[in-house]
C-alpha cells in the first residue's frame, strides 16, 4: 500500500530501485576480469588493454642531439676564443661526427644529429654570422641550449606503459621508439547481443501496421564495434519465455557478456527477468534513473547478464552507465570516468522527484562560460534528440526544477578520465 502511494504522478520514488551508483559499484565488483593475453604486433594494438606493465630497455634519446639545425659549442672554449669559431665538420641525422670539440673549434649540426660529448650549448644557424670556415657567435647564451639529453624523456628500465591502459597512437609511438615489435594485451572479451519483442521486424522486410523496425541491435552494434571485442549479433527473440531461454542458454555458452535489449520492465510480455531467474542469478533489476528504470543484471553460467531496456535512448544511456564500465572492468582497464562540467542552463527544465534524470543537451562555450539547451523531446523513445546532443543534463533524484539562467552539471559526451 505505501508502495503505490508513493507512486503517485508527483514522485518517481520506488523502493526497490537502487540508485545508479550502487548499482555501479554492484557490477564492478562482481565482474573479475580476464586473466588470458596474447601477444600481438604493435601495428595491430590500436585500442587493446595492455596486460602487464611496459619497461623501457634504453634511454630515450638514446644519444645526446641537437633540437635545432645550428652550431654546437663548449661555452669555455668559445668565450676564450671571443665568440668567433672555426667550422670543423658537420654532423648530420643518422651520419654522426662523434669526436670531441678541441681549442676553437665548433661544428655544424642538424636536428636530431649526435653531438660531441663536451659540447653545452647549440646556437641556432639563424642567430650567427658566417664568413667562410669562421663562424661569428652571439655572446647571450644559455648552458645547455638546444640539447636534448639521453633519458630525458624515458630513462632505460623505467615503466613505460601501465597495465590496464588502452593503447592509443601515443603508446604505439613510444613502443616504436624502444624498438618493441610486440605488446601482450588482454584478449578480446566474446559479448553477444540480441533484440527482444513481438513488434520487432528486420530492416530487410516491410513494415506491417503495428511493427517496427529493430533498431537497438544497430545502436548497440555502434557502441560495441569501438571497443576491443568479439561481437556476435544474435538477432531477435520473440516475446516468449522458452524461446528466450533457449537463446541466452546458447549464448551463455560463449559469451563473456550477454547484452538484451526489451521485455525486461513489467509488462505482460516481459520475460527477461524470468528467464533470467530460471537460468541463472538475478543481481537487481531496477536502477532509479531516467531513462532506463528498468535494468536486469545477472549472471548465466559463466556470462555477465545484462537486460537493457527496449526504448533505444535507455538503452544507449544504461549501455554507456553501467555496460560501459562493466567491459572496462572484464578487460582489467584502468577505472575511468565521465568528465563533469557545470554549465548555465539555457532552458526552464522540470523532472519528477525520485530519481536522476539524464536528459539530452547541446553544450556550448563562450571565453568565460558553458551553457547547455534541451535538445528537444526527452520521451526515451526519441532519438532524434539524442543525435542532436553532445551531451547529458544530469539532474539529481531531489530536483524537480531548473530555471533558465541555474547551473547545471553536463556531462560531454566521450571523455573519459
Ligand atoms: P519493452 O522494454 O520491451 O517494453 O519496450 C519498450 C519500447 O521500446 C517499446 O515501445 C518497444 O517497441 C521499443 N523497442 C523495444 N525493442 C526495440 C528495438 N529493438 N528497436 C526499437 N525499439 C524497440
Ligand atoms: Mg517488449
Amino acid at each position: 500500500m505505501i508502495k503505490k502511494l508513493n507512486n503517485t504522478c508527483m514522485n518517481e520514488f520506488d523502493p526497490d530501485a537502487l540508485d545508479e551508483v550502487s548499482a555501479i559499484g554492484k557490477i564492478i565488483n562482481s565482474i573479475k576480469s580476464l586473466i588470458k593475453h596474447e601477444k600481438i604486433e604493435i601495428g595491430k594494438s590500436l585500442g587493446r588493454v595492455i596486460s602487464r606493465d611496459i619497461k623501457s630497455t634504453l634511454d630515450i634519446p638514446n644519444f645526446k642531439n641537437s633540437a635545432m639545425d645550428g652550431y654546437a659549442v663548449n661555452l669555455r672554449l668559445l668565450k676564450l676564443n671571443k665568440y668567433v669559431m672555426r667550422q670543423k665538420a658537420v654532423s648530420y641525422a643518422g651520419k654522426p661526427y662523434s669526436k670531441k670539440l678541441l681549442n676553437n673549434e665548433t661544428i655544424k649540426v642538424m636536428t636530431g644529429s649526435v653531438i660531441p660529448e663536451n659540447c653545452d650549448a647549440v646556437i641556432m644557424k639563424e642567430m650567427v654570422d658566417v664568413e667562410g670556415m669562421s663562424i661569428y657567435f652571439p655572446k647571450n647564451i644559455q648552458k645547455n641550449q638546444n640539447i636534448r639529453m639521453k633519458g630525458e624523456d624515458i630513462k632505460k628500465k623505467s615503466i613505460v606503459i601501465k597495465k590496464g591502459e588502452v593503447i592509443n597512437h601515443t603508446h604505439m609511438g613510444i613502443l616504436s621508439s624502444l624498438g618493441i615489435r610486440e605488446v601482450p594485451v588482454v584478449i578480446k572479451p566474446i559479448v553477444s547481443f540480441f533484440s527482444t519483442g513481438d513488434e520487432l521486424i528486420s530492416i530487410n522486410k516491410k513494415l506491417r501496421r503495428g511493427m517496427i523496425y529493430d533498431s537497438n541491435r544497430y545502436i548497440l552494434r555502434g557502441l560495441l564495434e569501438r571497443l576491443p571485442i568479439i561481437i556476435r549479433d544474435m538477432g531477435v527473440v520473440k516475446d516468449n519465455e522458452k524461446a528466450l531461454m533457449n537463446k541466452l542458454t546458447l549464448c551463455s555458452k560463449t559469451s563473456d557478456i550477454i547484452i538484451t535489449t526489451g521485455g525486461v520492465s513489467v509488462g505482460d510480455a516481459d520475460y527477461i527477468k524470468i528467464a533470467l531467474a530460471k537460468l541463472g542469478k538475478i543481481n537487481f533489476w531496477k536502477i532509479a534513473i531516467k531513462p532506463g528504470r528498468p535494468l536486469a543484471y545477472g549472471k548465466i553460467n559463466k556470462s555477465y547478464f545484462f537486460g537493457l531496456p527496449g526504448n533505444p535512448v535507455s538503452a544507449v544511456v544504461t549501455f554507456q552507465l553501467f555496460v560501459g564500465p562493466a567491459i572496462d572492468k572484464l578487460m582489467g582497464r584502468k577505472e575511468s570516468k565521465h568528465i563533469t562540467i557545470k554549465a548555465i542552463s539555457q532552458n526552464n527544465l522540470s523532472k519528477k522527484k525520485g530519481r536522476v534524470e539524464y536528459k539530452r543537451g547541446y553544450l556550448k562555450q563562450d571565453d568565460n562560460n558553458n551553457f547547455v539547451m534541451s535538445t528537444g523531446l526527452q520521451g526515451s523513445n526519441i532519438l532524434t534528440s539524442l543525435e542532436k546532443a553532445n551531451c547529458y543534463i544530469r539532474l539529481g533524484a531531489n530536483v524537480s526544477k531548473v530555471k533558465k539562467g541555474d547551473n547545471v552539471t553536463v556531462i560531454p559526451f566521450n571523455i573519459k578520465i
